[in-house]
């Protein structure tokens, strides 16, 4: 089965502003895909409906097989992972430690599966958890505080990764450091994005979007190549 579904989704905000138009699309298991489109042609819009944070105005989500729902919510918030453009929305916590592990308590780990899972996560993102677990998120750069908010995620062992924007406001080094790690986690991946190098270097295919349709989806090669 795909591991996400999107049939003919739209969704307007309510003070009327059309996102959404219509959007269809599939990942399979193992993808990464990548999206693409100006500023307000509905990327965060999409990724918010695929955890369930905003509910379709119409149409139909599929999250590892199951129609989302009220009543199947909590299996696709642990199914697709969100990690947001900005990692302050995420981290509030007074130490990386509790950051991290604010999402898998969430879902009922306690214990040490509870600290197991947030070290395992630290170090798949290249933090030393003897280095980090006890810092201060708001204190460290903006390149840890963005692995942190990915290991928040990542600790919930979801099955699918949403990415929106996670090479903004990276330097060169950063950036390099996030791709390469990227690539080497095993969940399907969809990421939103304007870095269109990043979109070829890790997405085999880009899906674009522009006022809230899909006009383009193929391999990343083809349909970036006279961009
Ligand atoms: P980006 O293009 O970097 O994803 P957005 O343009 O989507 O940034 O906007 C960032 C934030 O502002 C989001 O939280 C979004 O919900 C909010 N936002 C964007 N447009 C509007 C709007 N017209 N009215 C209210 N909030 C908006
Ligand atoms: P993107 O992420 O591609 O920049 P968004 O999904 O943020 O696009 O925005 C899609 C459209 O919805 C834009 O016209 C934007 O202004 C509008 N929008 C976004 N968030 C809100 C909001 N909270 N209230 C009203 N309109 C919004």
């Amino acid at each position: 089965i795909e591991p996400l579904v999107v049939e003919d989704l739209y969704y307007s905000y309510p003070d009327g502003t059309a996102a959404l138009r219509g959007i269809t699309l599939a990942l399979g298991a193992g993808e990464n895909v990548a999206l693409v489109g100006p500023n307000g042609s509905g990327k965060s819009t999409l990724l918010l409906h695929l955890n369930g944070l905003l509910l379709p105005g119409r149409g139909r989500i599929e999250v590892g097989g199951k129609l989302l729902s009220a009543s199947t919510l909590e299996f696709a918030r642990r199914f697709v992972g969100l990690v947001f453009q900005n990692p302050e929305d995420q981290l509030f916590m007074p130490t990386v430690a509790e950051d991290v592990a604010f999402g898998p308590q969430n879902l009922g780990f306690k214990g040490e599966k509870l600290r197991e899972c947030v070290r395992s996560a630290l170090e798949q993102v290249g933090l030393e958890p003897a280095r980090f677990l006890q810092r201060q998120s708001f204190n460290l750069s903006i390149g840890e505080k963005k692995r942190v908010a990915l290991a928040g995620v990542l600790a919930m062992e979801p099955e699918v990764l949403v990415l929106d924007e996670p090479s903004a406001g990276l330097d060169p080094r950063s950036r390099r450091r996030l791709m390469r790690l990227l690539a080497e986690l095993p969940q399907t991946k969809f990421v939103a994005t304007h870095d269109l190098d990043m979109a070829l270097e890790t997405c085999t295919r880009t899906i674009i979007i522009d006022r809230g349709q899909v006009v383009a989806d193929g391999p990343s090669g083809n349909i970036l190549a006279d961009r």
